[in-house]
């Protein structure tokens, strides 16, 4: 062949050529070599390959050399599972591969290296194993990768790091960010919290996302509990600080749950279900706030979860029911509305109050169907009445999120209509907090409602924040002094002024008052005296089943007759 041909042909091979006598010289490279390398032919050629070598493999060079020489066998690419490489021009380490064959040449066994430059490779899985266990928006470690540094840090002997502790973040109502600026906002927001909570963290501990609104971070090397606890009030008051959107300042807080190794476990799957227990303690609590974990919280947790359970299907299979406790005019001591309050008995739990599985439905959603259902039965009761002349108003009690569901009105017309009951029978119980927590909303919402002829009502007042003036502004019909105020009645003539002032200015703002919780007559004269307008409690019935109230609602009837 050819000098010239031969030399296009092995400049055209896409691997590196190295061709070696049996000492190691180089005698011959091709322009891939050169490429990867760096070096040109005549900076090779004549020199040993351990040129090319990293300086820990030169006394083994020859070694290795011989063996192969003395059993030389065709080697293809990606045979070795050892990480190979060679040194450039700057001595740079580059990751190869590579193939060996032998030839003769005037005698001498040669051998021929082909060498393939894996760096693109290598960075590739570089980039995937980044991707992999890193969140793209944040570049925090992901779920996956904290958990694996997780264990990791478990298998150390905790003697070692002293304590260590899982702390789980989520932001608190995060959603409202996403909704009102959009999700790239939120993106930004977030960007710069990871940022906040990197900076308050010491430079070994790990911050991940965990998705969404939620992060992780592990602390290790820990003295005691109060250690973990001062990071994490860091942590959280780092969020304290507006965050700067365009020309707007957003407000973030966020609330923490904590667990400790080896206080409360030292399995890695258990310290991160326990930080997500404690973080959902600390949102029942009132969010903004850390709390760590305690075994009873994971009873409380079991508790929740099978509520949630028989609640759906009592749901699913109708064993609610609803009862109604009469509303007494004062006046004319007649019954003209009556108050419908949940009941369950559960096959499995017995007697569940509403106190406790109302704010569960809340929290889970399940409140929709709930709340459905109660509308749609006391909807369907008073057309019932209504067959037998019986018109009592109805009061429903609603929570914030039905309050503010946005086909409330939609919903409430077409059963009132289906049912041909006049709106004004129908009177919706909110309290204060519902009412004040966006009040230029809330006030849309009832005056939506009292423009379609619903009543309204502020249920348990004086229990929570409230503003007299904003009260004023509300088309509510009544209010309804919660029982508390009543149960004290007795207790002091200090207790008597403050529900007689209560019931003065209610009256000067043109509402009716309506006392809960009457359960004594001293109760009853008491409010009658300061002109309450009517009242409720177990001195005239408790909560009763529809079919209990309707002789009462008669008997109603038949006081107006006579
Ligand atoms: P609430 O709306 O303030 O209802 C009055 C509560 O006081 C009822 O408790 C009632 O049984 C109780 N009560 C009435 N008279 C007396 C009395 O003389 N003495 C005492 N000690 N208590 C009296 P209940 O039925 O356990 O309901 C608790 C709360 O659960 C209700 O407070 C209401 O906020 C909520 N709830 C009940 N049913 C529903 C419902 O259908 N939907 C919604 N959203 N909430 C409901
Ligand atoms: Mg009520
Ligand atoms: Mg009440």
């Amino acid at each position: 062949m050819n000098d010239n041909l031969e030399k296009i042909m092995i400049d055209a091979i896409p691997d590196g050529m190295l061709l070696l006598d049996s000492r190691g010289t180089i005698l011959r490279t091709n322009v891939a070599l050169q490429n990867i390398t760096g070096y040109q032919a005549h900076d090779l050629v004549g020199q040993n390959l351990d040129v090319l070598l990293p300086r820990r493999l030169h006394g083994k060079r020859p070694l290795l050399l011989a063996r192969y020489l003395a059993a030389p066998a065709q080697r293809h690419m990606s045979r070795n599972r050892s990480r190979l490489l060679i040194l450039d021009r700057n001595q740079a380490p580059i990751p190869i591969d590579v193939a060996l064959n032998v030839c003769k040449l005037n005698d001498e066994t040669c051998v021929i290296a082909f060498i393939r430059d894996l760096s693109h490779l290598k960075q590739l899985e570089k980039q995937v194993n980044y991707q992999a266990t890193h969140d793209s928006l944040t570049g925090l470690v992901n779920r996956w990768q904290f958990i694996r540094l997780l264990n990791n840090a478990l298998i150390t002997p905790l003697s070692k790091q002293r304590a260590l502790a899982v702390i789980m973040i989520d932001l608190d109502h995060f959603k409202s960010v996403n909704d009102n600026y959009g999700h790239s906002a939120g993106d930004k927001v977030l960007i710069q919290i990871a940022n906040r909570l990197r900076a308050a963290l010491r430079p070994n501990d790990i911050l991940a996302r965990l998705g969404g609104d939620e992060f992780m971070v592990l602390l290790t090397h820990l003295d005691s509990p109060t250690h973990a606890s001062k990071i994490t009030e860091r942590l959280l008051g780092s969020l304290k600080a507006p965050f700067q959107y365009g020309a707007h300042e957003l407000n973030v807080s966020a609330s923490a749950g904590v667990s400790l190794a080896p206080h409360d476990t030292n399995d890695a799957e258990s310290l991160m279900r326990f930080a997500d227990i404690s973080l959902h303690q600390a949102k029942t609590n009132g969010r903004k706030r850390r709390v760590f974990y305690s075994p009873e919280m994971s009873h409380d947790l079991h508790r929740r979860l099978r509520l949630q359970d028989r609640l759906t299907l009592a749901l699913q299979s109708n064993t609610l029911q609803l009862h109604y406790q009469p509303q007494v005019d004062l006046a004319t001591g007649a019954v003209v509305s009556v108050e419908a309050l949940l009941r369950w008995t559960d096959a499995e739990l017995g007697m569940v109050r509403p106190d406790e599985f109302i704010p569960l439905a809340e929290s889970t959603g399940l409140i929709e169907p709930l709340g459905d259902w109660v509308l749609e039965t006391a909807c369907t009761q008073l057309a019932q009445w209504a067959a037998m002349g019986l018109t009592p108003r109805i009061a429903v009690n609603l929570t914030a999120h039905q309050f503010h569901h946005e086909h409330l009105v939609n919903r409430l017309n077409s059963l009132a209509l289906r049912n041909r009951i006049n709106p004004e029978q129908i009177e919706l119980e909110l309290t204060e907090s519902s009412a004040m927590a966006n009040p230029a909303k809330a006030r849309d919402i009832m005056l939506r409602l009292a423009e379609h002829g619903f009543k309204l009502a502020i249920d348990d007042f004086g229990t929570g924040y409230s503003s007299l003036s904003y009260l004023q502004m509300l088309p509510i019909d009544r209010v309804k002094i919660d029982r508390s105020f009543i149960a004290r009645l007795h207790h002091s003539e200090e207790d008597q002024n403050l529900v007689k002032g209560i019931i003065s200015l209610i009256h000067s703002l043109r509402k009716e008052v309506v006392a809960e919780g009457i359960e004594t007559v001293q109760q009853l004269q008491f409010l009658h005296q300061q002109g309450c307008n009517s009242y409720q409690g177990w001195y005239f019935a408790k909560a009763l089943p529809a079919h209990d109230v309707s002789s009462l609602l008669q008997a109603r009837t038949a006081h107006e007759i006579t």
